[in-house]
């Protein structure tokens, strides 16, 4: 007896887009319904490892076509897993998958490009409804238990179920093709469409009665390198990813000893996430002799080359084993790292002899290696080489600069490598901090991607020399470069007990908010800069917080103020003239100006208004009639943070760092 049911709202939407799409490659259907098949073959495959009571154990795992001129049919059938009741219910009434319901969503926004988005992204099972009037979809489960069953549908809101006679284990799809798709019956096209579209499929596919497959069913990864064209590896990219964007690289290898594997690898061209791909999480497809094992594995590769995209398989994997104990296995460890490490040495090569297309890698994936960095610490000799920065060298920020060529510019008497943090290539580059570097011709690379701000925690130092913040305390320039040029240009310094008077009343009106007030060695045109007395890798963990949202508490730090600077000579003049509102209202300003330029300001719009009454008091208001608003910032110390603290958390924030990334610097 049959029974009706209706298809979910989704999926009668879906079916109508395609019921009438004008699509005119629509012998696409074949290599999704033949795609089916092999899953549902992998399935069976993965399944029969540990358990043999299954219907037809020793049935031949194979896909075949059966087409009929005279009926209008085309039959494409397979002895994979098959589908019991509930399951055809849930796989062929409902949409689970949320690409189908991105390709509504997609086809909502832009029906004029409805071709597009069907040829681009598979739509499954429903794409039959292109050429079919009718479908009937006849399975019997691998479950001795359970029974066969029959679906049928036709395209409008329901389907109907009835039992079935079915007695051989898999799945039968019945395409009663419309009037004007006979040419699905005719077994020279149907060979070639599969030829084009399904060569690689594992399994044999045969048609009517050949004895021989049509399909070669080697997969790419097995065959030669030499003998493929980039064409197929961009169709087999394309294939695995739904990224349609293609891969920007690929790294196919092949290796018998020690271990016997083949590996086929991509680095995406773009790292934004295909809201239609397939691959929604990170990982590879393992295969093991031949048989899928895992659809994402996440153990071939560390955690900063999860980008990577790919097939692994491996004849020396244990096949009889569940999924978590492979993982385990003294092969995975090996061959994690022999695949990572010639992905990074194909990454170096790269940097080296192909900059520009390295460049727009790291642009893309740049704040994962970042992130390798400082997490993987064994690995930090092979990343450092992967590492770019925009540079002081030729203020340009167009350029990027490897640390070795760093290494290789640095000044007579150089010993440290020294870096900017900011939020910025254009913020950073008018960085107080700079003043002393400019004038002594010493290079400072620019930190302005907003993970750059964890760096110092893993690359504390290259090549034996160290890395030295810009804003440090500790800086002593005076052996470095040659400022005495500058020097001469600039007005004389404060006398010593003037700058101790402006010393103490500074340090009387920001009070607990600075942790020091000193004379500057370094500053050349700014009045002053806050300088970190924290020399620990974490300081700028503060950054990362912000950036991700999270509670943070802004460092206190020493403020050095320029005893040459104009506004520090006024400044001077103006103490026991008694007009504390106005030297308090400066003081203030100048801290938070020092705030603001190292991008760290908690609220700039605060400072309005005592800049308004500053420049009402610059412009002849008397001051003692201006009403100077307490604009006060709180700071206490930061939260210490580790390394590990990272290990979780990276992925997903990851996500929204490079989103900010995007937004303020552009490569
Ligand atoms: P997808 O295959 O991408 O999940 P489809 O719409 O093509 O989406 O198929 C929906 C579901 O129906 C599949 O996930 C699978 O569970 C089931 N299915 C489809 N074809 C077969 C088949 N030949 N054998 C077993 N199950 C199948």
């Amino acid at each position: 007896m049959s029974e009706q049911h209706s298809f979910q709202a989704e999926t009668q939407q879906l079916l109508n887009i395609l019921i009438h799409s004008l699509y005119t490659e629509k012998e696409i259907f074949l290599r999704e319904l033949i795609s089916n098949a092999s899953d549902a073959l992998n399935r069976l495959q993965f399944e029969m490892l540990t358990n043999d009571d299954v219907v037809d154990a020793e049935a031949e795992l194979a896909v075949r076509i059966a087409l009929d001129e005279e009926a209008k049919t085309l039959t494409i059938s397979d002895s994979g897993i098959g589908m019991n009741r509930a399951e055809i219910i849930a796989g062929l009434g409902t949409i689970a998958k949320s690409g189908a319901k991105a390709f509504i969503e997609a086809m909502r926004e832009k029906p004029e490009s409805a071709s597009d988005i069907i040829g681009q992204f598979g739509v499954g099972f429903y794409s039959a409804f292109m050429v079919a009037k009718q479908v009937d979809v006849i399975s019997r489960s691998y479950r001795t238990e359970d029974e066969a069953v029959k679906w049928s549908a036709t395209g409008g809101t329901n389907y109907t179920l009835e039992n079935a006679d079915k007695t051989s284990r898999g799945t039968e799809v019945v395409i009663h093709l419309k009037d004007d798709e006979e040419e699905f019956t005719r077994g020279f096209r149907v060979k070639d469409i599969i030829r084009r579209h399904s060569d690689y499929v594992a399994f044999p596919i045969y048609v009517d009665d050949d004895e021989e497959p049509t399909n070669k069913q080697q997969a790419i990864w097995r065959r030669n390198p030499s003998e493929i064209e980039d064409e197929e590896y961009d169709s087999f990219y394309k294939m695995l990813t739904m990224d349609f964007a293609g891969a920007s690289h690929h790294i196919h290898m092949r290796a018998d000893v020690p271990m016997q594997f083949y590996a086929l690898l991509f680095v995406p061209g773009s790292g934004q996430q295909n809201m239609f791909s397939p691959r929604k999480e990170p990982g590879l497809k393992l295969y093991a002799r031949k048989v899928l094992i895992e659809e994402y594995n996440r153990e071939l590769l560390p955690e900063y080359l999860s980008f990577v995209q790919g097939v692994v398989d491996s004849e020396d994997l244990p096949l009889s084993v569940s999924r978590e104990s492979i993982q385990a296995t003294r092969v995975m460890a090996s061959l994690k790292k022999t695949i990572t490490r010639r992905a990074l040495n194909e990454l170096k090569r790269m940097a080296k002899n192909d900059r520009d297309k390295y460049l727009r890698i790291y642009q893309e994936f740049g704040a994962y290696l970042k992130q390798g960095l400082v997490v993987e610490s064994e690995d930090r000799s092979d990343i450092e080489p992967l590492m770019f920065f925009q540079t002081t060298h030729d203020e340009d920020p167009s350029q990027y600069h490897s640390l070795d060529e760093y290494v290789e510019r640095m000044s007579e008497n150089q010993d440290d490598i020294y870096y900017v943090v900011a939020d910025d290539y254009s913020s950073g580059s008018r960085s107080p901090h700079l003043d002393a570097f400019r004038q002594r011709g010493i290079e400072a690379l620019y930190f302005t991607h907003p993970v750059d701000a964890m760096l110092p925690m893993g690359l504390t130092d290259f090549k034996g020399h160290k890395l030295v913040s810009v804003d440090s305390a500790e800086l002593d320039l005076a052996d470095v470069g040659d400022a005495s040029e500058a020097e001469a240009k600039s007005a004389a310094p404060l006398e010593g007990d003037s700058f101790a008077a402006l010393q103490a009343r500074v340090k009387a009106t920001l009070g607990g908010r600075v942790s020091d007030v000193r004379e500057s060695k370094t500053l050349v045109g700014s009045p002053a800069r806050l300088v970190s007395e924290d020399e620990s890798a974490n300081r700028y963990m503060f950054r990362i917080n912000r950036l991700l949202d999270k509670d943070y508490e802004l460092p206190v730090k020493a403020l050095e103020l320029n005893p040459r600077h104009p506004l520090m000579h006024n400044l001077s003049g103006l103490i026991g003239s008694g007009d504390d509102a106005l030297i308090d209202a400066v003081v203030e300003q100048v801290f938070e100006t020092a705030l603001l330029q190292d991008g760290i300001h908690p609220d700039p719009s605060s400072m309005a208004e005592r800049l308004t009454l500053l420049m009402e008091a610059a412009t002849g208001s008397a001051s003692a009639d201006l009403d100077f608003a307490e604009v006060k910032t709180v700071i206490s110390e930061p939260a210490v943070v580790e390394p590990s603290d990272f290990e979780g958390i990276v992925l997903d924030p990851l996500d929204e760092v490079e989103d900010a990334a995007d937004a303020s610097t552009p490569l």
